[in-house]
């Protein structure tokens, strides 16, 4: 990173690396989690939920993109080994064995609530000190709680059906 650039940061750049490391592992985990959802859907509603577990991978691989971009930018190393994802992660992997779209729906609404709250605390730590970090930790924010939104909508449609097939 340029010399300019790496002044401006007010921060750890050390520590910073590290949660930015943790980030990236959770977005792969993230969109595996949901890439493999996708294949093994199963019920009612099952190509609207395919659609949107489709979208949110590729949205999740994005993610994991800006972020090594960043980490890179700033001298850093990506996680480099696929078997320490779930060591650095912080919002761990849920495995879809159960191809259930409700029960799929509900462990990826888990998971966006976790990486809401870590760029949250991402966006709180860069304010006023890294503003490259910040924007990028606000746009991935931005889509986290759109997939958490578009998700509870999913899963609202979804018992309502269920409710009005049981009556
Ligand atoms: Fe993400
Ligand atoms: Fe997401
Ligand atoms: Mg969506």
């Amino acid at each position: 990173m340029g010399t300019k650039g790496r002044e401006i940061v007010g921060l750890d750049i050390k520590k910073l690396l590290e949660l930015l490391n943790k980030a990236y592992a959770d977005e792969w985990l993230a969109y595996y989690q949901y890439w493999l959802g996708a294949k093994v859907a199963k019920g009612p509603m099952k190509e609207a939920v395919i659609a949107e577990l489709t979208q949110h991978a590729a949205d999740e691989l994005r993610h994991a993109d800006m972020v090594t971009m960043r980490i890179i930018q700033l001298g850093g190393t990506p996680v480099s080994k696929p078997e320490d994802w779930a060591k650095y992660s912080n919002c761990g992997y849920d495995a879809p064995n159960d191809p259930d779209v409700e029960k799929l729906i509900e462990q990826n609404i888990k998971g966006e609530q976790c990486a809401i709250g870590v760029y949250k605390s991402l966006l709180d730590l860069t304010v006023n000190k890294d503003p490259v970090t910040y924007n990028i930790v606000l746009q991935i924010l931005q889509d986290e709680v759109e997939h958490e939104e578009d998700l509870q909508a999913l899963q609202e449609d979804l018992e309502g059906m269920l409710r009005r097939s049981h009556k």
